[in-house]
């Protein structure tokens, strides 16, 4: 199987993953994996992925040409325009889900309320101002709010995520959902403690070697100097 083939395939399990874990629904939402020159392959408009074959994927160019059976979603502009700003990003994912959607609705992004804001790349996670659905001015709002981030809410309207693969753009989906309802949970029980930027700062410095053999697992100073680990104690 070519290389394309397996990631049509790939970008079909992920959509059905991601209506399978709840964060997506109906015709709503939009997927994206970069290909190589300057191309991405993107899920049509309008279809829901019950019934999407591989090879009802358009395959799209920065320039907005496509080709394929199907039209591309009507979101291309923001999936193109994060995919040719961000060289680190392979896979855009966008979103209605529930929690995240309902902060949006009120214009408001997830503050650093967990420490787990900081899986998105930076001490919050921003909301982009309202623009209608499909226009360059939406993108233009959501690169601003993604800024070097790698995910953002659009205001009365969802979540995109930006990530180094499909997977991890599903899982950090998941996990910026996960967070909307539980800060949104929190509010309704109070006043919710914000941490710190220089926490924020640390865990985020932490997640650079999170699951990795380098992870310093003895217990870390708060104060000094960044992360030396307390030895022999
Ligand atoms: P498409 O079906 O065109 O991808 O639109 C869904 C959507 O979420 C628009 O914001
Ligand atoms: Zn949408």
């Amino acid at each position: 199987m070519s290389a394309l083939a397996a990631l049509r395939r790939e970008m079909v399990r992920t959509c059905r993953a991601m209506n399978a874990s709840g964060i997506n629904q109906g015709t709503s939402g939009n997927l994206s994996a970069r290909l190589d020159g300057g191309r991405f392959l993107i899920t049509p408009s309008g279809l829901a992925y019950e019934t999407m074959k591989p090879a009802d994927l358009p395959v799209m160019d920065f320039s907005g040409r496509w080709w394929g059976p199907r039209r591309p979603s009507t979101e291309w502009r923001f999936h193109r325009d994060i995919l040719r700003a961000r060289p680190d990003v392979m896979a855009v994912l966008h979103v209605h889900s529930r929690h995240a959607t309902a902060l949006a609705c009120l214009g408001e992004g997830i503050p650093a309320f967990h420490y787990m804001v900081a899986a998105a790349g930076g001490a919050e996670i921003a909301c982009a101002p309202y623009a209608t659905f499909g226009t360059q001015a939406l993108s233009d709002h959501a690169l601003a709010a993604l800024g070097p981030r790698r995910a953002c809410l659009l205001a009365n309207h969802g979540l995109i995520v930006a990530e180094r693969s499909l997977a991890k753009a599903l899982a950090l989906a998941i996990e910026v959902e996960t967070l909307a309802a539980m800060y949104l949970l929190a509010r309704q029980a109070g006043r919710p403690k914000l941490l710190s930027r220089r926490e924020m700062a640390r865990v985020l410095e932490l997640f650079r070697l999170y699951g990795t053999p380098e992870f310093p697992d003895a217990d870390l100073r708060h104060e000094g100097a960044g992360l030396t680990p307390r030895r022999g104690r």
